[in-house]
């Protein structure tokens, strides 16, 4: 369970993909996260439901090397924008900006150093990859195989899917089983966003 706050993401991070879990984790580790990271993690957490002010809540103890006068100066307009509370009319018609797909973190703006965006199935190395699968609990060798073998031939979707099946076994095999999911929502996840959606229903 759980409900979508601030205080709970640490626990929600469980369904993460690997791209927003790794911006959990860099997050947690140096309390910051550089400009795209929190563009691309504020999007999805928007898009998992928690509201603007528990937003600003989960960044501010994010950030906790900062002073409250910095968090306010530098970063506080950012997270806003996002979710069109300020900024120009067609922002803030929409509502603030859209939660990034696989398609766009995949191909616009990749990583440098220091930076904790982007797609691990194709920006990290594969070594880090392993480290960074093995993390969100995948020891099966066969599993491993297969991540190297999609991101070699550049199959980085397929990767992604193969983690979450994986991860997710049981839950979907009884899901099929009382015939819960519409074969429509068995396709292929294409969004971070539904990673997550797929993966709170099922564990809950
Ligand atoms: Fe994230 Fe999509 Fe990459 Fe999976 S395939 S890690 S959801 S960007």
């Amino acid at each position: 369970g759980g409900d979508m706050s601030a205080r709970n993401v640490d626990s929600l991070s469980q369904h993460f993909p690997a791209c927003m879990s790794h911006l959990h984790r860099s997050l947690r580790r140096d309390a910051h996260l550089k400009h795209y990271g929190r563009l691309q993690y504020t999007l999805f957490l928007k898009g998992i439901g928690l509201n603007l002010e528990e937003c600003l809540i989960f960044w501010r103890q994010g950030f906790r090397n900062i002073t409250d006068d910095t968090f306010n100066k530098e970063y506080r307009y950012n997270i806003r924008h996002s979710y069109g509370d300020v900024g120009g009319d067609s922002n803030r018609r929409g509502g603030g900006y859209s939660p990034f797909s696989c398609q766009k973190i995949l191909t616009e703006h990749p990583p440098g150093p220091g930076e904790a965006h982007g797609c691990p199935y194709r920006h990290f190395d594969m070594d880090n990859l392993n480290t960074l699968v093995q993390a969100l609990g995948v020891s099966d060798r066969n599993v491993l195989q297969g991540v190297r073998e999609d991101k070699e031939s550049q199959k980085y979707h397929m990767a992604c899917n193969r983690v979450f099946e994986h991860l997710h076994k049981q839950e979907l095999k009884k899901a099929k089983d009382e015939g819960i999911f519409t074969s429509a929502q068995l396709e292929t996840i294409v969004h971070p966003n539904e990673y997550f959606k797929r993966s709170f229903l099922l564990k809950n």
